[in-house]
């Protein structure tokens, strides 16, 4: 695909909607392994025969060492080693913990990921970050490592529930808040359903946003700078996914919510900028309001692992699809938060 380049070190494949099917011609290791979560396996069980398959409870609350453990021990049982292709077949937490397994087993064998879910296909599986959480904290322990090749193929997404649909349209709009001012334009004229109805233009737009995160990713790979801003609507979202159980998608909804408003006072966006944000993000069903306690979003800001000393680095919005960082004191954000949310 050519609006895609390749990653530092040029090795990953990017093989853009094709059939599951064709994986024999993605990988050059014979041996692939899969990994994926019971949901998957149920559903589309049947593109795996062949392979052997380990399988992990989903959800967020398994994505946790103890399940790394558990399928390194399945691993070590099948004589997995490194002429094995780990390959991830899934959401956000098949391909993290997928990541991190194949980073970490026997000191590392290769890696290809399947993403199927949204926030997987534009977010997740690019940029060869992994990690599992510790208690409340996310991503905590993991590494960075490259897939030889991520193979996109659509037809997962015909049984992806509409609460996932929407949930990784969140992050379709963060990359488009910060980096793309002409497809946050494109997205006020289209829906959910409409994405979900119309192959092409999803297509289209999941390419978009791996072209977004992959530039950022290689322009950045050491998250020095331009990386961070992938972070926009994440420090308030993470505080208040942990405070809340929200679904990721909604936390940094408020989140963006939350840092546009913090925007309009600290980097100059426009308030009808900001209004056209809560908008967009209301008309793809994510949520735009919601009551927090402030003092306990702030105290769990402070946990954040890219906290440094009393300030923590933020991504603002100086206008639609361009942003900038800033370090702001736990104290100033606190009284900003008064000042946005009441
Ligand atoms: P995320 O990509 O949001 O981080 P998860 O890995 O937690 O996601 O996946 C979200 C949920 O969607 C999980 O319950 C997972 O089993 C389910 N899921 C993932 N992909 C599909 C799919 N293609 N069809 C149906 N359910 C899916
Ligand atoms: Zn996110």
């Amino acid at each position: 695909m050519s609006a895609v380049t390749d990653s530092p070190g040029g090795s990953v494949q990017w093989r853009m909607n094709v059939s599951f099917e064709t994986l024999q011609h993605s990988a050059d290791a014979k041996k692939i392994l899969i990994l994926t979560d019971e949901n998957i396996y149920s559903l589309h069980g049947e593109k795996f025969s062949g392979y052997p398959c380990i399988r992990i409870i989903a959800g967020e609350s398994n994505k946790t060492q103890g399940t790394v453990d558990g399928i390194i021990a399945e691993m070590l049982e099948l004589n997995i080693d490194k002429s094995w292709l780990l390959l991830g077949v899934g959401g956000g937490v098949v391909t993290d913990i997928a990541g991190y397994v194949a980073s970490v087993y026997k000191r590392g064998i290769q890696l290809g990921l399947v993403p199927t879910t949204i926030l997987a296909m534009t977010d997740a599986a690019i940029g060869g970050k992994n990690g599992v959480n510790v208690g409340n904290y996310k991503n905590m322990v993991g590494t960075t490592y490259r897939p030889k090749f991520i193979l996109y193929d659509y037809s997962f997404l015909d049984t992806l529930p509409r609460s996932e649909w929407i949930n990784g349209f969140a992050e379709i709009i963060k990359h488009a808040c910060i980096k793309d001012a002409e497809m946050f334009a494109d997205l006020e004229q289209h829906s959910i359903d409409g994405y979900i109805d119309n192959r092409p233009a999803l297509v289209e737009l999941v390419e978009k946003n791996i072209a977004i995160k992959n530039d950022v990713v290689i322009n950045d790979e050491f998250e020095t700078g331009e990386r961070y801003q992938l972070n926009f609507g994440h420090t308030f979202g993470h505080a208040i996914e942990n405070l809340y159980s929200l679904p990721h998608g909604h936390a940094i909804s408020i989140g963006m919510v939350i840092a546009a408003g913090i925007s309009e006072k600290l980097s100059g966006l426009s308030p009808d900028a900001s209004k056209r944000i809560s908008l967009l993000l209301e008309q793809y069903h994510l949520p735009a309001t919601m009551s927090i306690d402030r003092e306990k979003v702030v105290d769990a800001l402070k946990k954040d692992k890219k906290r440094a000393g009393d300030r923590i680095n933020f991504v603002l919005l100086d206008r639609i699809g361009e942003a900038s960082v800033q370090l702001v004191s736990f104290e100033s954000l606190s009284e900003l938060l008064v000042q946005t949310t009441s």
